[in-house]
């Protein structure tokens, strides 16, 4: 049955394929006990769920070989038939069944419990990531007991073969780890559009729709789905007609960015001559290879948070090095700003659970994250700064500071990084002393007071993600008052143009490296409130390229100055749309 469900659309484009849930609820099977004379029919159900998960598996094998099939799906196929073939899993489920007269789903859960502790107990990190494979693969043996097999024969058949994640709520952490597996969309019940998970979404380019609220329920594993992500819509079991117009509408968006890829060499000045700086954000070192494609004039941001999630141990400083230099390596030159630890709030990282103001705070935006982390937690922030430091040999690197309210968190973090300076002449390490460091203005306290920012920093990066929450008292991750999330809020406008202003006064650098930055409907009144440096996820940079070539610097200044004259939002969008 055709049905529609609406959102908030956080990443643009269309993704039509098939639906995957993920999500533990599948873990949440019916307990009942088996009469003693159904023992054995319950046995063999049981083994032919294991043989019909280990033909999914064998399937999933031959797809895995075809030529461009990424190489962690035969990895991780591999891995799964050897845990489904290991008795440590089945003979328990089998004993489960047999002594203790459990039906088939509560064995096989019972016993995925026991394993997976006894992996809690490992000291090697890498065994105690393994139970997340365990889990899934009970998850496959569940899903055929439950009769809920996923028809990859039809999939394979299929043109519409782009994977569809549905889950209640994905972390950041879920989020990231979509760089490596080919996934065509996703939508969630919970998020809002500024959550760190929507801004990964829209790193990678893959239409996405979050705050949905009832999705996970409604749709079932293999569903056919269209997520369009630009006007926060899912439409499920769609007719005919109406996928061969989304059909369309996919391969006319499709055009239009190939159309755009022409404008990578292009060079990025306004009408009237002036020159705009468009870089890019990256999460992961990877991402620096896209920089280069759209021909980014360095990388603005990189939030090194992401280096630290989905592990139980640290990076060292070599490894965070190393990840640093390959980055300052891939833009030959072009400035590289590396963020240094921005975790905290929605973005969390199980190596750092126990440290510092201990994440669960009741209200985590507010609390220990970022810069505070790192100032209550020296020397992790050493090892970090260091790494830093060190890459800073191999490129034009700077380092920028997040969260700054307070002008002694600049001092201290100043004092830190002379005193990493000193550790590493200590120990003969190469460094660009003169390493430039800047702050992000990205709390009002900041954006209200910026004297001390002005005389201590070298350049200055304004993030509107958490300005505007900030600003606004709006979570960002909370779908609930999602709709009060404000970028051209008077206030928050009034804030950004006085920061540029400010700095620009002194000579001083400034940026946006918030989403403000990359939406192309927002170009035209960064332009006009003077901002000359933009910062933004690779698959923006060209849409923003084309607005800055199409507009006139002079010209916006002075309807820039107009509107920021007015406080009504009716106003401000009216002439907004006539820049
Ligand atoms: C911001 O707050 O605008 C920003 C760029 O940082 P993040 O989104 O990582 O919090
Ligand atoms: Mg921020």
């Amino acid at each position: 049955m055709t049905f529609s469900l609406h959102g908030q659309a956080v990443s643009g484009g269309i993704a039509i394929g098939r639906a995957h849930l993920v999500s533990h609820a599948i873990l949440e099977v019916a307990q009942y006990q088996l009469r003693e004379r159904d023992v054995p029919a319950e046995l063999l159900r049981f083994d032919q769920a294991v043989a019909a998960a280990g033909a999914e598996l064998h399937g999933l094998r031959s797809e895995a070989s075809v030529p461009g099939a990424p190489a962690e799906l035969s990895a991780f196929v591999d891995l799964h038939s050897m845990i489904l073939a290991d008795p440590t899993l089945t003979d328990g489920v089998r004993e489960l069944i047999r002594e203790r007269r459990c039906n088939a789903e509560w064995a096989v859960v019972q016993q995925m419990q026991l394993v997976v502790d006894q992996f809690d107990e490992f000291e090697d990190a890498y065994l105690r990531e393994r139970k997340q494979d365990i889990v899934q693969v009970v998850e496959r043996v569940l899903r055929v007991l439950l009769g809920k097999t996923r028809k990859l024969a039809k999939r394979k058949t299929s043109t519409d073969d782009d994977l569809i994640v549905v889950a209640n709520d994905l972390s950041p952490a879920d989020t990231i780890q979509f760089k490596s597996l080919r996934i065509g969309g996703f939508v969630t019940d919970l998020g809002g559009s500024t959550s760190h998970t929507a801004i990964v979404a829209r790193s990678l380019a893959i239409p996405a729709v979050v705050g949905m609220q009832h999705a996970r329920p409604l749709i079932q594993d293999d569903d056919l789905l269209i997520v369009d992500g630009t006007r926060g819509v899912l439409i499920v079991d769609p007719d005919i007609g109406v996928l061969q117009e989304y059909r369309l509408r996919k391969s006319e968006l499709e055009l239009e960015r190939s159309k755009l890829k022409r404008l990578v060499s292009g060079r990025s000045r306004t009408l009237d001559g002036e020159t705009v700086e468009l870089q890019a954000n990256i999460e992961l070192p990877q991402d620096a290879e896209r920089a280069r494609e759209v021909g980014a004039d360095g990388v603005g941001l990189f939030r090194t948070e992401y280096l630290f999630m989905n592990r139980d141990e640290l990076p060292d400083e070599d490894e965070q090095f190393e990840a640093y230099r390959s980055v300052a390596r891939a833009l030959a030159g072009r400035p590289v700003t590396i963020r240094s630890l921005d975790i905290g709030a929605d973005k969390e990282a199980r190596a750092l659970r126990n440290r510092a103001g201990n994440h669960s705070a009741t209200n985590p935006a507010l609390g220990l994250r970022a810069i505070r982390f790192c100032l209550a937690e020296p020397q992790l922030f050493l090892v970090q700064l260091r790494a830093i430091l060190r890459a800073s040999h191999y490129g034009k690197i700077r380092l920028l500071i997040p969260m700054l309210a307070q002008a002694q968190e600049i001092v201290q973090t100043l004092a830190l990084i002379d005193l990493a300076k000193i550790q590493l002449r200590e120990s003969r390490h190469k460094f660009d002393d003169g390493m430039e460091v800047g702050g992000m203005i990205e709390i009002p306290a900041a954006a209200l007071a910026l004297g001390p920012f002005l005389r201590r920093l070298d350049f200055l990066s304004i993030g509107t993600n958490d300005l505007i929450q900030y600003t606004l008292a709006i979570d960002r991750t909370d779908g609930a008052v999602a709709h009060l999330y404000d970028p051209l809020h008077p206030a928050v406008l009034k804030l950004i143009a006085q920061t540029i202003q400010s700095a620009q006064r002194v000579a001083m650098p400034v940026a946006v490296c918030g989403e403000m930055a990359g939406d192309p409907k927002l170009t035209k009144l960064l332009l006009g409130m003077g901002l000359r440096q933009f910062s933004m996820h690779p698959a923006q940079l060209l849409e923003v390229k084309q607005q800055v070539m199409m507009a006139d610097a002079a010209q916006l200044s002075l309807r820039v100055a107009r509107l920021l004259k007015f406080d009504e939002p009716e106003k401000i969008s009216e002439l907004l749309e006539k820049l």
